[in-house]
C-alpha cells in the first residue's frame, strides 16, 4: 500500500489561553512512501514526527492538506476503518492479559463481515506469535517479560490485524543497547517478511540510517531531506542535515571562497570551481580527512585515540565552530603524538560547503 500525504499540516491552538501562539507542529510535509518499504521518520525531539504518524493513524486530525493510502483519501477516516497497526516506546500492553489475550484483543472487537471465529482467531495470534518469536511465551503476564519481549508483543498484536501500514513511534527507547540492536533487526526482518508499508519514527540517526530504506529528516516540522539513508549521508542538503546525520558528527569550520579556492584561516584547502566569493561554512566528515606531511591543512594536535581499526585524531584550529575537530584515519598510519601541529588534506567528497546565511548546501 503506497502512502502519500500531501501538504499535511497540524496547528495546535496555544496552550496558554492568554497568549495566542500556536504551535505549527507540522507543515505542509509531502511524502510518498513507496508501497512494502520502510522509511525512518528522523529529527530532533520537537519536530513534529508522532504528530505526523498520529495524523496518519488517524488519531489526530490534520488542520490541512490530505492522506492516501494507495487511491483512497483516507484523510476523514476514523483510525478504525484505516487498516493500521500502531506500536508505541512504552509497550501500552494491558497488564492482567496474558500474551496470548493481548495479542487476541484487537480481533474481539472485529464486527460484521471482518468477524473471525475463535479458531481464526487463535491461528492468527499463533501466526503472527511465531513471526515475532514468542509463540513459547503465550501464557505469560506482560510484568513475565523482558522490555524486548514486550516490544515483540507489543508488534504481534499490532499486526494481528494484518494492517495495510505499520506505524511506529520510538519502539525501541526503552530498551537497553544490546536489545534495542537486536530488536531493530527483528523489526527489519519482520517487516522484509510481510512487506507491510512501514513508518519508523526515530530521533536516532544511526537506528533510522540502518533499517530504512529512505529517511525523511525533518526540523521544526517541516521535511529537510527525503532519500536513501547512504545518499542523505553523503550529500547533505543543507547543514542541518550534515550535522544531523553521522557520528562522529560531522566537523564544521568557518571557511572563505576567494577566486574559486575555498580558504579556512590562510589555508587553501580545496578548489570551488563556479562557486562566487563569499564566506561559509565547511562541513568535513570525520573519514574526510587525510594525513599529509604537507598537507593543506595544519591543526594542533590534542591526542590521538585508538579505536582499533582506526584511530581518531583530535586536533584544534582557530576556524573551526566546534571545540575540537575530530579526524578519523586507519590505524595503519603512524602518528608521532609528541608532534605540536598536524596537516591534513581535506577528501572533496567529504567536504561541503553551505551558505552562511541560509545554510543551504552550495555544490561545487
Ligand atoms: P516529536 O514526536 O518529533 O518529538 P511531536 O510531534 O510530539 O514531536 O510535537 C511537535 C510539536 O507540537 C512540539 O512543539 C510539541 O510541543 C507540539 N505538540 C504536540 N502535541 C501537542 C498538543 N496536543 N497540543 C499542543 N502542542 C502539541
Ligand atoms: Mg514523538
Amino acid at each position: 500500500m503506497e502512502v502519500v500525504l500531501k501538504d499535511l499540516t497540524k496547528i495546535f491552538p496555544s496552550r496558554n489561553k492568554k497568549s495566542s501562539e500556536e504551535v505549527v507542529a507540522v507543515n505542509k510535509v509531502n511524502i510518498t512512501i513507496p508501497d512494502g518499504k520502510l522509511i525512518g521518520l528522523l529529527g530532533p525531539s520537537g519536530c513534529g514526527k508522532s504528530t505526523t504518524l498520529y495524523m496518519i493513524s488517524g488519531l489526530q486530525k490534520p488542520s490541512g492538506g490530505q492522506i492516501f493510502f494507495g487511491e483512497d483519501d483516507v484523510t476523514e477516516l476514523s483510525p478504525e476503518h484505516r487498516g493500521v497497526g500502531l506500536v508505541f516506546q512504552n509497550y501500552a500492553l494491558y497488564p492482567h492479559l496474558t500474551v496470548k489475550q493481548n495479542i487476541l484483543f484487537p480481533l474481539q472487537n472485529l464486527k460484521g463481515e471482518d468477524k473471525l471465529s475463535k479458531e481464526e482467531m487463535l491461528a492468527r495470534a499463533y501466526e503472527v506469535a511465531k513471526l515475532v518469536q514468542i509463540d513459547d511465551l503465550m501464557n505469560r503476564k506482560p510484568s513475565e517479560l523482558s522490555g524486548g519481549q514486550q516490544q515483540r508483543v507489543a508488534i504481534a498484536r499490532a499486526l494481528v490485524k494484518m494492517p495495510r501500514v505499520l506505524l511506529l513511534d520510538e519502539p525501541l527507547s526503552n530498551l537497553d543497547a544490546r536489545l534495542r540492536l537486536q530488536t531493530r533487526e527483528e523489526i527489519r526482518r519482520i517487516q522484509k517478511a510481510t512487506k507491510i508499508t512501514t513508518v519508523f519514527v526515530t530521533h536516532d540517526q544511526e537506528e533510522a540510517l540502518s533499517i530504512s530504506d529512505y529517511i525523511v529528516v525533518m526540523k521544526l516540522g517541516v521535511v529537510q531531506q527525503i532519500g536513501k539513508p547512504q545518499a542523505v549521508y553523503d550529500s547533505p542538503e543543507n547543514l542541518f542535515v550534515a550535522k544531523f546525520l553521522g557520528t562522529p558528527p560531522i566537523n564544521v569550520l568557518n571557511g572563505r571562497v576567494q577566486n574559486e579556492t575555498l580558504y579556512i584561516g590562510f589555508d587553501a584547502v580545496l578548489k570551488t570551481p563556479g562557486v562566487k566569493d563569499q564566506d561559509v561554512y565547511v562541513g568535513v566528515r570525520p573519514e574526510g580527512f587525510v594525513l599529509a606531511e604537507d598537507g593543506a591543512l595544519t591543526c594542533k594536535l590534542n591526542a590521538v585515540e585508538v579505536m582499533g581499526r582506526d584511530v581518531s585524531v583530535v586536533c584544534t584550529n582557530e576556524a573551526s565552530v566546534n571545540p575540537v575537530i575530530r579526524a578519523i584515519i586507519n590505524a595503519e598510519n603512524t602518528i608521532d603524538e609528541e608532534k605540536e601541529t598536524v596537516r591534513f588534506n581535506l577528501k572533496a567528497n567529504k567536504t561541503f560547503i553551505f551558505n552562511k546565511e541560509t545554510e543551504e548546501r552550495i555544490f561545487f
